[in-house]
């Protein structure tokens, strides 16, 4: 029983970010327990993912191959993943808690009595032992749990929590194919993937998220917010006053009576920052401000913060942001 495995997921030929991200913390949790770190990658051709990461800490890739893994297929991937864990014995096998790696480590732990830490905050080593920390109640408690044997402990960690590690050019990787595994009987059969439209996609799950307030100064101007958002791929979102005023339907609301988001970016567009709206919004991974006063409360709480008058920032935004597949 050694190794620490991660997931790596991607997409069209490009790894995600957080398949780094766990690499890195994989990396840092393998000197602790003095252990190697490996990528799990399920691809249709996956080769050209191999040498990234590589560099960002795997000294095993294992690359499963397969045409039918060109999209997410639970069921091959369930059982690609389990047969491999029992011929490595890995210790602790990571996942982005996204919704393909959150679906997979839950699968896997029931189809073969794993047990699992889902939103992992902190890997600890004690007396040699491996302990996951996750936490409770709005972070207000914290868990500690170790696995029980037999077989890995599965672990989901958020996205843009960790930090990406720099790359180091001259790590190499040893690459260890493996076919599929094909169950003779699937429930599901997948025959494509339809990307989410940001447009009509849930708030909760936006991954990118351009906000409205009432500093947009007039519903016109909505269409500004909804051109960059579109710009950039991203779901629009506002504050109370932008509902109250009839420029956008409560489903967009963000905060105490609204919705709460948690996306990997957060563009605050004539926000203020009062409580009732940031509680919903706070966790976002990068938070960025366009306000014209520079003593707006929003500040305090963003990454980035631009001063200045929202209805001309954003379409300078948008023009140097528009994205090729959004053209
Ligand atoms: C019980 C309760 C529940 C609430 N629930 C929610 C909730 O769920 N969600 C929510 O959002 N609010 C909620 N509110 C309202 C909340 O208290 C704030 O009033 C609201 O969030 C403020 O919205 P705003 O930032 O759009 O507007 P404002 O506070 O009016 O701020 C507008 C901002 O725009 C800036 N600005 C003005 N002109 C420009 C310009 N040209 N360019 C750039 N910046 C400009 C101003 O400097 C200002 O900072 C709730 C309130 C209560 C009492």
């Amino acid at each position: 029983m050694s190794g620490i495995w991660v997931l790596a997921e991607h997409a069209d030929g490009e790894l995600a970010r957080v398949s780094f991200e766990l690499l890195g913390e994989a990396v840092r949790l393998s000197r602790k327990l003095d252990t190697s770190v490996a990528a799990l990658v399920l691809a249709d051709g996956g080769e050209s993912l191999t040498e990234a990461l590589a560099r960002h800490g795997a000294d095993t890739v294992y690359l499963i191959e397969d045409p039918r893994l060109r999209h997410y297929d639970p069921d091959i991937a369930v059982a690609s993943i389990a047969r491999l864990c029992r011929l490595r014995d890995p210790v602790l096998v990571m996942f982005a808690a996204t919704s393909t790696g959150s679906d997979l480590a839950v699968r896997l732990a029931v189809s073969e009595d794993w047990p699992l830490v889902p939103c992992c905050v902190n890997f600890l080593v004690r007396d040699g032992e491996l302990e996951l920390v996750r936490s409770f109640a709005q972070r207000g408690v914290h868990g500690v749990f170790t696995g029980s044997r037999p077989g890995p402990t599965l672990s989901t960690i958020m996205p843009d929590t960790i930090g990406v590690e720099r790359p180091d050019p001259a790590r190499r990787a040893t690459v260890e194919r493996f076919a599929a595994a094909v169950p003779e009987r699937s429930a599901i059969d997948v025959c494509g993937f339809i990307a989410g439209d940001p447009r009509t996609l849930e708030l909760s799950e936006a991954e990118i998220v351009v906000a409205a307030g009432r500093g947009i100064g007039a519903r016109d101007n909505i269409r500004l917010v909804q051109e960059f958002a579109d710009a950039i791929g991203a779901s629009i979102a506002c504050t109370r006053p932008v509902v109250d005023l009839g420029w956008l339907p409560r489903s967009r609301q963000v905060g105490q009576t609204g919705t709460s988001v948690k996306p990997r970016l957060y563009v605050a567009c004539g926000i203020s920052g009062a409580t009732q709206h940031t509680v919903g919004m706070r966790d976002a991974g990068t938070i960025v401000a366009i306000n014209s006063d520079r003593g707006a409360p929003i500040f305090g709480i963003a990454d980035l913060g631009i001063v200045g008058d929202v209805t001309r920032i954003l379409p300078a935004l948008t023009k140097r942001c528009r994205i090729p597949w959004n053209e």
